[in-house]
């Protein structure tokens, strides 16, 4: 299923091709089946629901819109899914629309202008619109209303439509992306955190259950640890190691062929593949461990930088892999025992960490 092309003698594969991707691929179509419609069924993020729900009851109490939302964190956490299940639980109509789709002021206008009382709107990667379209934003935001100048020049007039008052909710890979004018204008910024694999497995058995499938309570459990913190990865393992319980003839998907099929997907036990390994081994080999430059290290493994940042690296930090350092990025000591590569003269001591999850 993954294509590898070589460059030079690197491995190179797209983002879009890695089964462990965080991003939406073309057989994720499913995804909305999946999705959680309400606060209940939506797993893990505790901090974030206890606050929302307060939020939302006091919203709907005082008949009010609810305060302005910005959802952050690596893709596949649930950022759209969450969106979806707050304007379920407002009771509102939700429109959904992203930063690369608006392409002109005059589309968000139009828009805005078509937005009911209470509605909400959903930007995803909010922080991909244009200054000027985002400028249409903040009197929005602030005082729902439009500022529209017609004319030009000296005879140029500045005419203000009201807007009914709605609720936008953003999300975005990475806070620190957004201008801050835009970001100051939401009232809650909320950082989604990845997940631990007792709430990916709880997600997994949910997605089974809707997929008609049944999987054992250590299968559900070993498809979790490698999913790298995210749901929309466990969804997808999940539903190609059915292919392969379905492929052996099997009703209910056990541990032994769940193993083999990750293997042959060639997703290790922590849930990294060839491109994580690649980063890693870049690092760890020809930079010594680095540091190294974001921009040196996207040019050495012929992937995107944006796909290391955003995709890659958050994982392999969080697993105490990677440290991001003002000098660049560097591999940590239990990095180079799981790629089982020998430290470097002058390392060695620090305390393993293989996974954040330990000691759970
Ligand atoms: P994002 O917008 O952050 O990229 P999505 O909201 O599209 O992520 O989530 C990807 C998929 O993961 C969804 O289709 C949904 O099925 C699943 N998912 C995400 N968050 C949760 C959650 N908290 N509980 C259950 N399933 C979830």
């Amino acid at each position: 299923e993954i294509s590898c092309s070589l460059v030079g003698s690197e491995m190179c594969i797209r983002d879009s091709e890695r089964i462990v991707s965080s991003l939406t691929l073309e057989d994720d179509e499913s995804e909305a089946t999946l999705r959680p419609k309400c606060m209940a069924d939506y797993v893990g993020q505790d901090k974030i629901k206890l606050n929302l729900g307060i939020f939302i009851s006091a919203a709907k109490a005082r008949g009010e819109a609810l305060d302005h939302v910005l959802l952050y964190g690596p893709p596949g956490l649930g950022k759209t899914t969450l969106a979806h299940v707050i304007a379920n639980e407002l009771g509102a109509q939700i429109r959904v629309t992203s930063g690369p789709a608006i392409e002109r002021p005059a589309d968000l206008a139009a828009i805005l202008t078509n937005l009911e009382k209470g509605d909400i709107l959903f930007i995803d990667e909010i922080h991909r619109l244009n200054r000027s379209i985002e400028e249409v934003l903040y009197p929005a935001m602030e005082d729902y209303s439009l500022d529209i100048v017609s004319g030009k020049g000296p005879m140029a007039r500045s005419i203000r439509i009201p807007l009914k008052k709605f609720t936008l909710i953003g999300a975005t890979t990475r806070a620190g992306m957004l201008s801050s004018p835009l970001r100051d204008r939401f009232g809650m910024l909320m950082r989604l955190e990845m997940y631990t694999p007792a709430e990916l497995a709880k997600i997994i058995r949910r997605s089974a259950g809707i997929l008609g499938v049944s999987v054992d309570a250590d299968a559900a459990e070993e498809i979790a640890r490698r999913s790298r913190g995210t749901p929309r990865v466990a969804n997808r393992l999940l539903r190609r190691v059915r292919d392969f319980a379905q492929v052996e003839g099997l009703d209910a998907i056990p541990l032994g062929v769940t193993r083999k099929a990750l293997e042959h997907l060639d997703v290790d036990e922590l849930g990294l593949d060839v491109v994580d390994k690649t980063v890693l081994e870049t690092i760890a080999g020809k930079f010594g461990g680095g540091p190294v430059g974001l921009d040196t290290l996207a040019a050495a493994t012929g992937e995107e930088a944006t796909t290391i940042e955003d995709v890659v690296e958050p994982f392999l930090i969080q697993l105490g892999f990677l440290s991001r350092t003002p000098r660049g990025r560097m591999c940590t000591d239990s990095a180079y025992r799981h790629l089982g590569m020998p430290l470097p003269p002058g390392r060695g001591g620090n305390v393993v960490q293989t996974s954040i999850f330990d000691g759970e």
